[in-house]
């Protein structure tokens, strides 16, 4: 088959690559576009997924990035619902499941990453829903009847975001997850225990440190079958457990991988007509002196819209902060920086667990902040993690209101 020519190809429709070819267009105004996407649907926002879709805050025809005449009007093909399994990179060319073959001139691999799955029995039992995709929205919103009843694995940010959708919804909900209390990754003790006792006063069923060891069929339901020896029968059956990179394409090809796909501070890989950007890719976050990946939307809208930039010649180091942001019933906030619970911590309330700023330090140097109920501070933060040096804790107090 002949291989069709591109200047560009961005591998992966979501949010990083319909970024990309935001970047690309400031820079190019004519090159050829290939879009490829696993997906049937053209890139859509995925925070509305587990947040305002279900509170009848967006409708889904308006989480899509783009309209479809955007993509004409910027001359970018789009090929979706066929991913790419190939990357020749010295032939420079891809290969799709569908077994069609493209050429490019420069490549972008923002492939996201796929849910981590449970491996226990029934672990793959049809109809348990591995939380992340417009599908499974679609699908867990068909099955979501108000009185219904869901066990939903997981108390990060699919658990704790998709638990309070479904409760709004009036479904009955039990969380299960190992650790002592909900968003234990980013949030304080005292702050993850209020936010667990709201959950609990608000009906929804807290097993935490527990885990399933099996799920099967019963009925037209579930029954989960916790390490504690809970049996919880549901009518539906969210896992929200982490998501692993796609790296295996970058690794296939001979790209420099590890926890993602490599990329110095232009996001390009080990090959320089290849780039990355997005939940996939390892790059130097420059605000914190260490090589990382971030998994939230602020970054995969900016670093894709810096490397389609990049692929069309700025040669521009990504030193963008991403901010991320959650809603769990009334308690939302939006956090920068390393917000790792791992990190000391000084909470500065203004009420308590309620309205306030935390403070996340390592050596007393602050390398981020939440604020929690607080709103339009990021740029705050950020300049706050960007200045460095010592800081005691209390003097931080008031830093940010
Ligand atoms: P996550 O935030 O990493 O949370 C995973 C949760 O699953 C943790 O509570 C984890 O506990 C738990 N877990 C691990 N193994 C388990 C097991 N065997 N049984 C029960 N629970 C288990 O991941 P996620 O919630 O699945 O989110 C996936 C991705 O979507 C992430 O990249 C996230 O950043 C992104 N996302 C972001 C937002 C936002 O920014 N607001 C919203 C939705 C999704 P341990 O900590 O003990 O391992």
């Amino acid at each position: 088959m002949a291989a069709d020519d591109y200047r560009y190809i961005i591998v992966g429709g979501g949010l990083a690559g319909a970024s990309a070819v935001e970047g690309i267009r400031e820079k190019d105004a004519n090159g050829p576009v290939l879009l490829i996407g696993e997906e049937k649907y053209p890139p859509y926002d995925r925070p509305p997924l587990s947040k305002k879709l279900w509170l009848g805050k967006k409708k889904v025809e308006e989480i899509f990035i783009h309209d479809a005449g955007f993509y004409e009007k910027n001359g970018v093909t789009l090929a979706l619902g066929a991913g790419v399994t190939d990357v020749d990179a010295s032939a420079k060319s891809v290969r799709s499941s569908d077994g069609k073959q493209y050429r490019f001139g420069k490549l972008l691999i923002a492939t996201g990453g796929s849910p981590k799955r449970l491996p226990i029995p029934g672990g793959d039992a049809e109809g348990i829903c591995y939380y992340r995709y417009l599908n499974d929205y679609l699908r867990m919103r068909d099955d979501a009847r108000e009185g219904g009843s869901a066990v939903v694995v997981g108390g990060g940010f699919i658990g704790s975001e998709i638990a309070a959708a479904l409760v709004a919804n009036k479904v009955s909900v039990t969380m299960v997850f190992p650790e002592g209390y909900l968003c234990s990754r980013v949030f304080p003790e005292s702050l993850g225990r209020a936010v667990q006792d709201d959950y609990r006063s608000r009906g929804v069923g807290i097993l935490s440190g527990d885990r399933p060891v099996s799920f099967g069929k019963k009925g037209n339901g579930f029954l989960t079958v916790t390490e504690k020896g809970a049996r919880l029968e549901s009518d539906i059956l969210i896992v929200g457990i982490g998501m692993a990179p796609a790296a295996a394409l970058a690794e296939k090809a001979g790209l420099l991988t590890g926890d993602g796909i490599v990329v110095d501070e232009y996001l390009r890989t080990s090959n320089p007509d290849i780039y990355a950007a997005g939940d996939n890719a390892f790059f130097p976050y420059q605000a914190l002196g260490r090589a990382m990946r971030v998994e939230h939307w602020d970054n995969a809208l900016n670093q894709g819209k810096q490397a389609g930039r990049n692929m069309a010649g700025a040669a521009e180091a990504y030193t963008y902060m991403p901010y991320f942001f959650s809603d769990l019933f009334d308690f939302g906030y939006e956090a920068v920086g390393e917000v790792s619970a791992g990190l000391e911590t000084f909470a500065d309330w203004q009420k308590e667990n309620d309205t306030g700023v935390i403070y996340y330090l390592k050596d007393g140097i602050v390398r981020g902040v939440m604020m929690c109920n607080v709103w339009d501070k990021v740029e705050a933060a950020r300049e706050l993690i960007r200045k460095g040096g010592w800081a005691a804790p209390e003097t931080l107090r008031g830093a940010i209101r």
